[in-house]
């Protein structure tokens, strides 16, 4: 069974105003184990508002519109819903009685062009609104194969669609679909591989159809795999995405981190604080983005000591207490340092470092660098053995360029950590 979510109004078509009830009704709806295969927005215009609810009622089982239903001239929903059936519109006296009543109770008379918000196109179910003088409709439609859509108009008012939502729509779409089941999500993070790299290493969980689903989205280089199960209460979800996960885990190691909305700083803190090591940070390349994470995480000041957000080759040396100039150094020479000079300075048992951003970075994105000569930055990590490094193409939109370069690091970091405790796992 599938859904259209149809938003209406000039606000969300001009660009003025963000159409957020589509999002948390598709979230909604997938909660109930419906997809939604549309989201439709159109403007307050009669004929544009009938030929949206006409494609809609041809293609789709469930619609939910939002927005419309007010009493003023550019709300149309009542009247381009009554038209794009071919029903009647017809005044329903319990709900003009409703909408007085809220009236009185605000100490008001209803003015009479409120009036129309109790007509409804005929044969529809009335939509409570206990906030509001805008009812919504719940309506049956017959298509001429005799197969059912049924559409529910709702206000566009957030909380008055929410409300509306949870106490009459969510019965009525159990009830219409027979299902009585749950839905629930696991979501399992990964870092260190581009999307088709990682769903090469998986055996065909993306395709469709599968049962439980396995999605897989990315968002500035972090991959979420999310596993979808329908069952019959909680557990039973749960069961059957076990195995699913187990496959997952099998497939792709240590390129997991987290699972949820975890990050990378929130895995890295986690696994410093099972070491009980501490961590100091120097940024030249990244303007201080690893600090940021880290310290917006609760918590994070007992294994994160803080961190340097270096400027320029002047600062850089003089954070290194260096005699000569920083510029005699290479790139890679003075990460290395930037590192082994934080475990130095906060007495900690890591130091993490960003080298510097390749000043040509923008040009190759535009085209015009050198391509003999890609960009990169050096990432260096120093802990109580050894300090290692590695360096990291530094090329793609400029926007995502340094929240890469900083995963990166927290991510050696990781590993490192990861390492660690597989080496003092296998010692006991
Ligand atoms: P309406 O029901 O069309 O009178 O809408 C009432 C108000 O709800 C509008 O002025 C918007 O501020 C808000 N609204 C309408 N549709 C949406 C939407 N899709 N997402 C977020 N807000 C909305
Ligand atoms: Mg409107």
């Amino acid at each position: 069974m599938h859904a259209e979510i149809i938003s209406i109004g000039d606000e969300l078509t001009s660009g003025q105003r963000l159409d957020t009830n589509s999002q948390w009704l598709a979230l909604q709806l997938g909660d109930l184990g419906v997809r939604t295969l549309y989201h439709t927005t159109v403007a307050d215009d009669m004929d544009a508002n009938v030929r949206v609810f006409q494609t809609a009622l041809a293609r789709a089982e469930i619609i939910v519109a939002t927005g419309g239903l007010g009493p003023t001239a550019d709300d149309l929903t009542r009247q381009s819903l009554a038209a794009a059936t071919g029903r009647e519109l017809k005044l329903d006296h319990a709900a003009l009685a409703d909408i007085e009543a809220l009236f009185t109770k605000r100490g008001r008379e209803m003015p009479q062009r409120n009036r129309v918000q109790a007509e409804f196109p005929a044969g529809s179910r009335v939509i409570p609104n206990p906030h509001g003088t805008a009812p919504g409709i719940d309506l049956l439609h017959t298509r001429a194969d005799g197969t059912h859509s049924r559409i529910f108009c709702l206000p566009g008012v957030p909380a008055e669609m929410r409300e509306m939502w949870a106490a009459t729509v969510v019965p009525s779409i159990r009830e219409f679909t027979g299902e009585n089941g749950v839905i629930q999500h696991r979501v399992i993070r990964c870092f260190g591989v581009g999307e088709s790299d990682l769903e090469a290493m998986l055996p065909d969980l993306i395709r469709r159809g599968r049962d439980p689903q396995v999605g897989i989205t990315v968002s500035k280089a972090t991959i979420s795999l999310r596993i979808t199960a329908k069952g019959a209460d909680a557990l039973a979800c749960d069961q059957l995405i076990a195995p699913t996960t187990q496959i997952v885990r099998d497939c792709l190691g240590e390129l997991i981190f987290g699972q949820g909305d975890e990050e990378l700083e929130h895995a890295v803190l986690k696994l410093l604080g099972t070491h009980s090591a501490s961590l100091a940070t120097a940024e030249w390349g990244s303007e201080g983005q690893i600090a940021r994470w880290l310290r917006a995480v609760p918590g994070n000041e007992i294994s994160y000591a803080g961190g340097a957000v270096l400027g320029g080759l002047h600062s850089v040396g003089q954070f290194l207490a260096m005699k000569g100039s920083a510029a005699e150094l290479t790139k890679e020479e003075l990460t290395r340092r930037l590192a082994e000079r934080c475990r130095e300075l906060w007495h900690t048992d890591y130091g993490l470092a960003v080298g510097p951003a390749p000043a040509s970075s923008t040009n190759l994105t535009q085209g015009t660098a050198d391509t003999a000569q890609p960009p990169k930055i050096w990432l260096s990590l120093a802990g109580p053995e050894k300090t290692i490094s590695l360096s990291q193409l530094f090329a793609g939109h400029p926007d995502l360029l340094i929240i890469r370069a900083a995963k990166q690091a927290l991510n050696m970091l990781r590993l490192a950590l990861v390492k660690r405790a597989n080496r003092e796992g296998n010692a006991e």
